[in-house]
């Protein structure tokens, strides 16, 4: 039986938190707005406290956090969220304080890296030690395993914030984001969408020519990890992607750039099961937290 443990998917809009096992065993969620950082943790906090009285004795807790973030345990920063543009978010200890209000031991990684563990745990990433796991949403991530381990490194990827060929004369959009103008997320995240056509990506209809463009971005990003990283399967997430046309525009994109250098099947005749959604629809990040948590209480 795998530990009882609680997880968080801290999103910049809203909190998921949850106690159980695995995905057949959610004993109790709750979701609410993120507010300020001190009442949204204490909101946190008080759910555990009040979990534990309920349900029993938490063996640690997972956390998946909009970032940046330090995720380096051996930094005097781990667990806080760092360079964020949200405000009043900035430099904000969020780890430690769960780890010293419940006395647990507790994980945090990116809600990216935590997404694709979960994938990697109960999804569409079973059996893979190399894969990413991407969401295009309000802003786009990319995070995933390496050799069986959760990406890190100097501090942690930020696939959404590469540089692609921007042709301004085919799509004059400046770009949305604040940093980089037009960057990947600048070009193609959700708010990205709605700056170029003047109208929420959700009310664009699946023939607009904006998902052409969008799978266009998509794609040139996904051949750049791929021949960086060489993944064994790209898991794509977030709001966006629930326009399922995207997914057959960006395949074939990706095959016509890679031309066929790349010889593994997995991207010639079975690029559908290579480019794929989440095996855990929307719910990796909260399933891949429990996970985490999991991780942590078995050391
Ligand atoms: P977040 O990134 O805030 O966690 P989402 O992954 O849902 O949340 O991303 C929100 C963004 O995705 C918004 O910009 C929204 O316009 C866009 N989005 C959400 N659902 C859809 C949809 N069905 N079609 C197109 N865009 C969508
Ligand atoms: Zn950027």
């Amino acid at each position: 039986m795998k530990p009882f443990v609680g997880g968080i998917e801290a999103g910049g809009t809203k909190f998921v938190c949850a106690v159980g096992t695995g995905p057949d065993d959610i004993r109790d969620e709750i979701r609410y707005p993120t507010t300020t950082p001190g009442e949204t943790i204490s909101q946190a906090v008080d759910y555990f406290r009040n979990a534990q009285r309920r349900h029993g004795p938490l063996a640690a807790v997972g956390i998946a956090s909009f970032g940046p973030v330090d995720p380096n345990p051996a930094s005097p920063t781990f667990g806080y969220i760092t360079s964020t543009p949200k405000p009043g978010w900035r430099d904000t200890e969020f780890g430690g304080v769960l780890r010293r209000e419940l006395g647990l031991p507790v994980g945090f990684d990116t809600d990216v890296n935590v997404a694709a563990l979960g994938e990697a745990t109960w999804g569409a990433a079973q059996g893979l030690d190399t894969f990413l796991y991407l969401t295009i949403g309000t802003g786009i991530g990319g995070g995933g395993l390496m050799g069986g381990r959760l990406m890190h490194g100097l501090i942690h990827p930020e696939m959404g914030h590469i540089r692609l060929p921007h042709d301004r004369t085919a799509d004059p959009f400046a770009g949305s984001c604040p940093f980089h103008g037009d960057c990947l997320e600048g070009l193609a995240s959700g708010p990205a969408i709605e700056a170029r056509w003047g109208c929420p990506a959700t009310e664009l209809a699946p023939d607009h020519p904006a998902w052409k463009l969008e799978a266009q971005y998509l794609a040139l990003a996904l051949v750049n990890f791929i021949c960086c990283l060489s993944p064994q399967r790209i898991i794509l997430g977030g709001g966006v992607m629930d326009q399922e046309q995207l997914f057959p525009l960006i395949r074939s994109k990706v095959q016509e750039c890679l031309a066929d250098y790349i010889r593994a099947e997995a991207v010639l005749a079975k690029i559908d099961q290579y480019i794929v959604p989440p095996g855990l629809g929307n719910r990796s990040g909260v399933l891949g937290a429990i996970a985490l948590g999991q991780n942590q209480a078995s050391g």
